[in-house]
């Protein structure tokens, strides 16, 4: 088996953890015989795990130092902060060596022992792209599902049907599919929407999403919005004519009113006139804010790639130092 990333490693598996101390012993513990087996099955051919520590303040990156004692193929890769999710999935994609590479997240919410039928599933069929389907939800919070049943019914309305619905990060990419990745100027990458968009062959494994293991859920509702955003702006300018179809309603609204205040002024009626003017000020005005922010939106992500600034910066990478050098880089970093 290779410890040294590029040689003869079939398998990259990167894991994005964000202060998830307290979930890494039971990774370790599922996924690492899970690895050797596959390694064993394919005649000692390497594999390596990317742990992709996302800037966290607990003690993750300490703990993950103490496992790569004992376990070679664990390769660290720490940002200098916290980035989020996407963009630590990015860095470790950037990083990785493997002709495959998985992405699974770090609380034991989705299985590792389905990598190795991923893996053969790519392999006997020749696919480049292997989604991780979830079937069942039940353990997910009732929020939870119904925000998800809603985004990934608008996601496959803007992407189209080639992207599975209820597939998370949690896949296996070639390395075919790795490259063309990496190869995008996207910024604020939305992977389960740029993934199918790709159009390399794929398949499907389905598995039953479990509870996480331990610690909180790093995807407040906040998080679950800007994610949101982030899809609907980063694949589609329909949100844009929203503005002009509005502009278009409001129009024929105010010549009804325009009919309407003629009428009453013939007829000779006293039209006291204060709710009418002023719920039309109101609907104005919200449209027009509403226009605006959504300009904002677009005009953000123009900022953004302008500055061509990247997601993340790597701090440390285990891979990357010699072994004299590494303590003191991890001591350093550690803060
Ligand atoms: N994560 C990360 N950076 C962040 C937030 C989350 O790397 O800023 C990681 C987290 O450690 C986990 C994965 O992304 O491995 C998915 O996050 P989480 O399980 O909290 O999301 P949920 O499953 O609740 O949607
Ligand atoms: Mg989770």
């Amino acid at each position: 088996m290779s410890a040294v990333p590029g040689a003869g490693t079939v398998l990259s598996v990167v894991i994005p953890m964000f202060n998830e101390e307290s979930a890494l012993p039971a990774l370790v513990a599922r996924l690492r015989p899970v690895l050797d087996g596959i390694g064993a099955g394919y005649g000692g051919a390497g594999y390596e795990v990317v742990a992709v520590d996302d800037g966290s303040s607990d003690r993750t990156a300490a703990l993950l130092e103490d496992f790569r004692i004992g376990w070679p193929e664990l390769r660290v890769v720490r940002l200098r902060r916290n980035s989020g999710h996407q963009a630590a999935l990015t860095a470790g994609l950037h990083r990785a060596v493997g002709d495959y590479v998985v992405s699974i997240d770090a609380d034991l919410q989705d299985p590792p022992e389905k990598i190795p039928e991923m893996l053969e599933l790519a392999r006997s069929g020749d696919l480049d792209i292997v989604y991780g389907v979830r079937t069942d939800r039940s353990a997910d919070t009732g929020f939870k599902r119904r925000t998800a049943g809603v985004y990934y019914w608008l996601m496959r309305r803007l992407v189209g049907d080639r992207m599975p619905s209820q597939a998370g990060d949690f896949r296996l990419l070639s390395r075919q599919a790795v490259d063309a990745l990496k190869e995008l100027p996207d910024q604020q990458q939305v992977y389960r929407l740029l993934v199918p968009w790709l159009g390399f062959p794929s398949g499907q494994v389905s598995y039953e999403r479990e509870e996480r293991v331990a610690g909180e859920t790093k995807y407040p509702l906040s998080r679950m919005i800007r994610l949101g955003v982030d899809s609907v702006t980063g694949f589609s300018a329909a949100p844009l004519r929203v503005a002009t179809w509005l502009g278009v309603l409001s129009f024929f609204v105010c010549l009804l009113l325009i009919v309407f205040t003629l009428g009453a002024f013939a007829a000779g009626h006293v039209v006291p006139g204060w709710s009418s003017l002023f719920i039309g000020i109101l609907f104005l005005g919200a449209v027009q804010l509403i226009c605006l922010g959504l300009l904002g939106e677009y005009v953000g992500r123009i900022y953004t790639a302008v500055q061509r600034r990247p997601t993340f910066f790597v701090g440390y990478d285990s891979a990357d130092a010699p072994r004299s050098v590494r303590a003191a880089t991890v001591d350093e970093t550690r803060d």
